[in-house]
């Protein structure tokens, strides 16, 4: 395959002297010889020599934007979804193919350790993903940032199918420890839990001052990954927590002779960056994730004020000299605990203290789903954080007034500007805090920032009507092209030069070349040994051939009942059915590859898992259907994963109930790698269709405005589905058995939910989605009209690089320069 990303940079080093730092790595730092060098000691060698390479750009950056004094951006998010990093460091650094070299001469394979290291999934899914993007996104726009987060011991569960099913087995990505990270045990900050407020009366005149004694205390230690931009511009910090007793404590314990109790108080602190929460898009209330979020916001702020301290011996410039974003709400808890920290620790009065906070942080919203949406009972907080509960009323207090001074608000609409939800069990509303606390509040694509207007902050959007704007997500073009591509990567340098190496616009150069035949068979070449590359590991690793040359339908993300993984295995049993029924058609040779993780508490969300994988073994199994349809369920999704589908994919499937994807990035990745989309009109979703053009993609269903209404006027999904005969078998084979003949029942209540209230409007869509998937047959068949399409995919993608994402923020949210 072409090699794709050997840029270097004119500093860089011979082979010969990278292979002596390698040598030398392994004897000094892991005190082994070439000799008795496991895999790993090589994989953990090279990593060394490479970290060390980025130092001294790490420090340059740090001590400019100290002595420039520049504005820093602070990325606040409970989720990284950083995937393996060491390759992404070699291509960045320009070193990939001087290390292959050095390596290969001291007979180590560099594809070969590269596959051993651990893939880092601290991150569900999209919305951490798209943190480890913007974060390699701001090192390459040179924006002095850091990244602040949770160092779990157990990232994303490893999911496993067994019989079909999901089974979740941990994730222990530090087993053979993390040659990435530096361990600043002197950057280490108490956090707080529990106990009560002291009021304390001032002197004459004063306020009086509040002093919390927590009942619980642990120490956040800091944990630090550097992130090297595109062609190492600037190296930035991913800094993660990690929870540790405080030793004073343990150590009267000890002396006490109280061991249990010291061990004890030793097992909470570990427990609070012990292991991510696998929930995604919905909502996770244990106490535990609460004291995360509290744990990590808390140190990131200490953090952060005392580096403004040192620098500018005040806090009332915090705002000019930082932007602190909270990545969705997760972090929003932060908005008290500055507040706490400003007034109670240095001293501010409450008024200055709130104009600081607003305009210091900035909130991304992530979903308007209800499930989804975070809040936590008023008992709770006020049990953990009474002193933030009491800051959090007084807050209220002030915007409650601010509404009710306007006129323009009834009762109904103040209740829905609240911090506090009244109906039910009393709560805090982490949405509505980070939204009052920040002066920008975004959506993630232009329709999920309108539909943030017209529901879930409707009011507040008419208190604030400044605050909400939006800023569409990105992919950063390194990881999801240049590395993950190097066939693309090699074909566009080879076509039309290397500038859209550093200016990925220039990738719209190859638009003018889809009518080129000459090239479109090359184009056709790189996607057919992406697509055998694919088709190997799926022998290798499950005993399923597969064949190249059939179209490749690939959905893979998280399993959720709205994105509609149900739609398309409804779809697929059709299809079966009438491939068997019309033999003599000719019918389009397809493989349907899925993959994605569902949430262990998530019960549909494992019953569809088990359906694809029983639909697989009914299909894949059956000599009437000749190979012409394929099932493939690919285990264990993740970033490393999606590294190799993506590029393999003709067809990407982005098919969720309109209105509910809030903008989706896995659809970036596919069409930036030349799959068509078959999609609705949802989340970036309509974006895209604006920028590849209307006949390069394939839209279909209702429209979200379409969904709304029919929900509101009393949607019937019986009459629909009897309308429809494939749909009706479709669901008929599901029911009685077909697929389960050893548990006929397994999915019956499944199959009932489409007829009974079908919420996700599967049935409302299944006509239209079939009558598309059909025209994606006839085009799949003038081939040269396929490719063509496919490269306009290609060029017209540039727009939903993250670095045009993060420019955007930079200008319209944080003013830092770029
Ligand atoms: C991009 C990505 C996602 C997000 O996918 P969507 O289709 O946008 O939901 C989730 N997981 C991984 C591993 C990804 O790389």
């Amino acid at each position: 395959m072409a090699r794709a990303t050997n840029i270097s940079l004119p500093e860089n080093p011979a082979p010969s002297v990278l292979a002596a730092e390698v040598l030398q790595a392994l004897k000094y730092r892991i005190g082994k010889d070439a000799t008795v060098a496991t895999p790993y000691d090589w994989l953990t060698a090279s990593i060394k020599v490479v970290r060390d390479r980025v130092i001294d750009r790490w420090m340059k950056g740090t001590k400019e934007a100290y002595e420039r004094q520049e504005k820093r951006v602070y990325y606040l998010s409970l989720e990284f979804l950083i995937g393996r990093l060491m390759r992404d460091a070699f291509s960045n650094l320009g070193l990939m193919e001087a290390m292959r070299e050095a390596l290969s001469s001291l007979g180590v394979d560099l594809d070969r350790i590269a596959a051993l290291e651990p893939d880092a999934a601290l991150g569900n899914g999209g919305l951490g993903r798209l943190a480890a993007c913007f974060m390699e996104s701001m090192a390459t726009v040179d924006i002095p940032a850091h990244g602040y987060g949770i160092r779990y011991a157990n990232g994303m569960f490893r999911q496993e199918i067994q019989d079909g099913w999901q089974v979740e087995l941990p994730e222990t990505w530090l087993d053979h420890g993390n040659p990435w990270e530096f361990e600043r045990r002197e950057r280490a900050f108490e956090v707080g839990f529990g106990g009560a407020v002291e009021s304390v009366a001032g002197p004459e005149g004063a306020d009086e001052r509040h002093v919390w004694h927590p009942n619980e205390r642990v120490l956040a230690v800091a944990y630090d990954t550097p992130v090297v931009g595109w062609r190492a511009n600037r190296v930035n910090t991913l800094r993660l927590w990690s929870g540790m007793p405080v030793d004073p404590i343990l150590l009267d314990r000890f002396n006490a002779g109280d061991y249990v109790g010291a061990l004890a108080e030793s097992n909470k602190a570990d427990t609070l960056s012990r292991v991510l929460y696998p929930a995604d898009s919905h909502k996770e209330g244990q106490e535990l994730r609460f004291r995360q979020e509290y744990f990590f916001s808390s140190a990131s702020l200490q953090d952060i004020l005392q580096r403004h301290l040192s620098q500018y011996g005040g806090l009332s410039s915090l705002p000019d000299k930082a932007a602190i974003h909270l990545n969705d709400t997760h972090p929003a808890i932060a908005v008290p605990e500055l507040m706490r920290l400003l007034i109670d620790v240095h001293g501010m009065d409450f008024d200055q203290a709130w104009d600081v906070t607003r305009r210091t942080f900035a909130y991304t919203n992530h979903t308007l789903l209800p499930e989804a949406l975070e809040s936590w009972p008023v008992p709770l907080f006020e049990r953990l954080l009474p002193r933030h509960m009491q800051i959090v009323y007084a807050i209220n207090a002030a915007v409650l007034l601010e509404a009710r001074t306007t006129g323009r608000f009834d009762g109904g609409q103040i209740a829905s500007i609240s911090l506090i939800q009244e109906n039910g069990d009393r709560r805090v509303r982490m949405g509505n805090l980070a939204f009052i606390g920040s002066h920008s509040v975004n959506g993630v694509s232009a329709l999920h920032t309108e539909l943030m207007k017209e529901t879930v902050f409707a009011d507040l959007h008419r208190l604030y009507p400044e605050r909400i704007n939006n800023k569409t997500n990105g992919i950063t073009p390194r990881r999801w092209l240049f590395q993950c591509n190097s066939g693309l990567t090699g074909l566009a340098r080879e076509a039309i030069g290397d500038r859209f190496l550093d200016d990925i616009e220039a990738l719209g150069d190859l638009g003018k070349l889809a009518g080129d035949a000459a090239f479109r068979e090359k184009f056709a070449a790189v996607k057919r040994a992406n697509k055998a590359r694919l088709a190997n590991l799926v022998a290798e690793r499950l005993g399923i051939k597969v064949d190249p040359s059939a179209l490749f339908d690939i959905q893979i993300k998280r399993i959720h009942e709205y994105k509609r993984q149900l739609l398309n295995i409804l779809e697929a049993i059709s299809l079966y059915d009438q491939i068997r029924s019309h033999p003599e058609r000719d019918w389009t040779p397809r493989v349907k590859f899925f993959g994605g993780k569902a949430a262990p508490s998530y019960h549909n969300a494992k019953l569809i898992i088990k359906l694809a994988n029983d639909v697989a073994r009914v299909i894949n199994g059956d000599p009437s259907v000749r190979g012409l349809l394929k099932v493939v369920f690919v285990p264990n999704y993740n970033v490393s994963a999606a590294e190799v589908m993506m590029p393999a994919a003709d067809l990407s499937e982005q098919i969720s109930t309109a209105g509910m994807e809030a903008s989706g990035t896995g659809n970036m990745k596919f069409a930036l790698n030349g799959a068509l989309t078959i999609g609705t009109l949802d989340g970036a979703n309509v974006e895209i269709r604006e920028r590849v053009g209307d006949e390069n993609i394939f839209i279909f269903g209702l429209t979200a405005e379409e969904v709304a209404e029919r929900r509101a006027n009393g949607y019937e999904p019986r009459a629909v589905v009897e309308a429809s005969r494939e749909l009706s078998q479709a669901i008929a084979a599901v029911s009685s058995g077909v697929f389960s003949p050893g548990d006929p029942s397994r999915y019956r209540d499944l199959m009932d939910g489409l007829y009974q209230h079908d919420w996700f409007m599967v049935a409302a869509d299944f006509d239209a989605y079939a009558a598309t998937q059909r025209a994606v047959d006839d085009v799949w068949r003038d081939s040269p009209d396929w490719y063509a399409r496919a490269i306009r995919n290609v060029a017209h993608m540039s727009w939903f690089s993250s670095d045009r994402t993060i420019r955007e923020y930079a200008k319209e949210i944080w003013n830092v320069p770029v």
